[in-house]
């Protein structure tokens, strides 16, 4: 029991949040936001740490990522202000980002929150483009075999069209 709680608390000491996209990390910043070879302008938008993981699996894409930490779920009591959307705002303050792929689960939540953003991003004049249909609605991100989420992702259209 010691050794388990010993092991619980490592844990919980090593894991942190990346200080830019929220990914879990062990550092101050996350493999890929220390990644010099990762395209900066390019962001996409995830719910949680292991959708970043199901991205990546894909192979299709080559930017860096923002982790919300959920979605918009009013019945949960998950408004916009529980989300990492500020920092994402902060972001886009150096001006480097030109794009912002949306990819939250398709769902009833992430649908909300993905129309969220785009409304919100559209404002500032950033390119929005949502991952195209195919992916099993209903269902989680991660779950998508690589295949299907890959052509999501070149498939991506304008969010609000
Ligand atoms: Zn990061």
């Amino acid at each position: 029991m010691k050794r388990l709680v010993a092991a619980i608390t490592t844990v919980k000491e090593r894991v942190k949040f990346c200080t830019v996209c929220g990914n879990v990390t062990e550092q101050e910043l996350c493999n890929i936001c220390r990644d010099p070879r990762r395209d900066p302008s390019v962001i996409c938008v995830v719910e949680e740490s292991k959708d970043v993981l199901a991205v990546e699996r894909t192979r299709s894409f080559r930017g860096r990522y923002h982790v919300l930490g959920g979605a918009i779920n009013p019945i949960a009591g998950i408004g916009p202000e529980q989300l990492r959307i500020r920092e994402l705002l902060t972001r886009l303050n150096d001006g480097a980002i030109q794009e912002i792929i949306i990819a939250t689960d398709p769902n009833l939540e992430g649908e909300a929150t993905a129309t969220y953003l785009a409304r919100m991003l559209k404002s500032i004049g950033i390119t929005v483009t949502r991952l195209a249909s195919g992916l099993p609605v209903g269902g989680d991100l991660e779950y998508a075999d690589e295949v299907t989420l890959g052509r999501a992702f070149e498939g991506r259209r304008n969010a609000l069209m």
